[in-house]
């Protein structure tokens, strides 16, 4: 007997029928006799459609009624998953992140876990019954709903695996495991048998959607065995997966192991600022008092020795707080203009095996080059480059890059 989370995405529940479907996957694992506690998210499309209704609402919001809002959908899938459990004659319940409880910090919209308390769903195990969590929501220090950021309830599912010390956790999503590059825009991209932690946070924080950071983070620290794998695969039988796990596996062999790339990025250029000491404080200060995160940053040298341009990006969530934050900024900056696209997106090369090998970049700025793809910004670590184009030539240079670091599948 073994005590297992499974956690099912948007797509997997987004009507009654799959539904019913997640449901024979949490048959099969009840059957075989083991404790199994199920994480829903809301049906998919149905988190942006509470979005934008609050934005509707009003552009700029509480975010603790926006954490109202957004966290219902969840609500939805976990009483309809315990409801079609219960008339396959599975024992179950819902439970919302208040009624765990999930506790979190006040971060509204992005909220961190602080403490789970797994007792209840424990002494229900032992009644043999099935528990169904929404996914994405807890509750914050002064009793208000809070939730985990999109993409979160894979942040649920491992914390909560962590809470009550299960065997494994199983992120059941509409793709059969982590592969070389997203397969929805690289048809040759390849499935990952399995994947070491460093390098699946690393792909997770560069804009592979398949798992939230935050979960691969957890799964690290708690040593949780994090599997994803297909819920349209057979309910009868396990699926095959990628294992993400804390073994060494050799992937230094290869130099680059994926391509991510991200969407969520909005690029900000101040020109003609004064090219002289304290300059950057007086731009990236203000941003940093207003929580706003900046990624890459390019300064260029000055023309004339007197003024120079700054461009950076942020998340396209925070695009128009940050370009208002420095139009409010402008006499102290002294900026001739101030410039912003949000039609750009971040492709990165990853591979940890880079630390050991020299003119990793230079492939990938040839490859780009050779399709006419214009460099905007350039960000590098030991074990990743990352390069901010526009966004109508995502498909072709994650295309390009897969293929140049000989990672698309050889054809039978
Ligand atoms: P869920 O709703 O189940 O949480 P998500 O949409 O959040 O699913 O994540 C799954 C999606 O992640 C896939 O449909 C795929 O398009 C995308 N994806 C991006 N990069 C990768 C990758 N390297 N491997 C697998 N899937 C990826
Ligand atoms: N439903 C939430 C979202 O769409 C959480 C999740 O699906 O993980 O972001
Ligand atoms: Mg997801």
């Amino acid at each position: 007997m073994s005590r297992i989370v499974m956690k099912f995405g948007g797509t997997s529940v987004a009507d009654v029928d799959r539904i019913r479907n997640v449901a024979a996957h949490v048959a099969r694992e009840v059957k075989a006799g083991n404790e199994v506690a199920v994480v829903v998210s809301a049906m998919a499309g149905e988190t942006n459609r509470l979005v934008a209704l609050c934005r509707e609402a009003a552009p700029l919001h509480d975010a603790r009624e926006y954490d109202a809002v957004v966290s219902s959908g969840e609500n939805v899938t976990s009483g309809l998953l315990a409801i079609v459990l219960q008339t396959m004659g599975i024992e179950a319940r819902s439970w919302q992140g208040w009624q765990i409880p999930m506790r979190t910090n006040e971060a509204h919209g992005a909220a961190r876990i602080a403490d789970i308390d797994g007792s209840q769903i424990i002494e229900r195990f032992g009644r043999g019954q099935v528990a169904v969590i929404a996914g994405f929501q807890g509750l914050s220090p002064l009793n208000r709903i809070s939730t985990l950021g999109r993409g979160g309830s894979d942040t649920t599912a491992v914390a909560l695996a962590a809470a009550l010390k299960a065997d494994r956790c199983d992120i059941y999503t509409d793709v059969d495991g982590v592969y070389t590059t997203d397969p929805r825009i690289v048809k040759s991209a390849r499935r990952l048998p399995q994947i070491s932690h460093e390098e699946m946070l690393e792909m997770a924080s560069l804009g592979a959607k398949v798992l939230h950071v935050r979960s691969v983070e957890l799964a690290m620290l708690y040593e949780v065995p994090l599997m994803v794998c297909s819920s349209f695969a057979d309910p009868a039988v396990t699926p095959p997966g990628t294992l993400i796990t804390g073994e060494n596996i050799d992937m230094e062999a290869e130099t680059v192991t994926s391509i991510a790339y991200s969407r969520d990025e909005a690029q900000v250029t101040l020109r003609d600022v004064p090219d002289a000491p304290g300059v950057a404080h007086r731009v990236f200060g203000p941003l940093a008092d207003a929580n706003i995160n900046v990624d890459m940053i390019v300064q260029n040298i000055s023309d004339d020795g007197s003024t120079t341009d700054i461009t950076f990006t942020v998340p396209q969530s925070e695009f128009d707080r940050a370009m208002a934050t420095l139009e409010e900024q402008r006499e102290t900056i002294r900026f001739a203009k101030l410039l912003g696209d949000t039609d750009v997106v971040k492709v990165s090369v990853i591979g940890v095996g880079m630390r050991s090998h020299a003119g990793v970049a230079a492939t990938a700025f040839k490859a780009l080059g050779e399709r006419s793809i214009n460099i905007r910004a350039i960000t590098t670590s030991e074990i990743k480059i990352s390069v901010l184009i526009d966004s109508a030539y995502t498909e072709l240079a994650v295309r390009t890059l897969h293929s140049v670091y000989g990672l698309d599948k050889v054809a039978h």
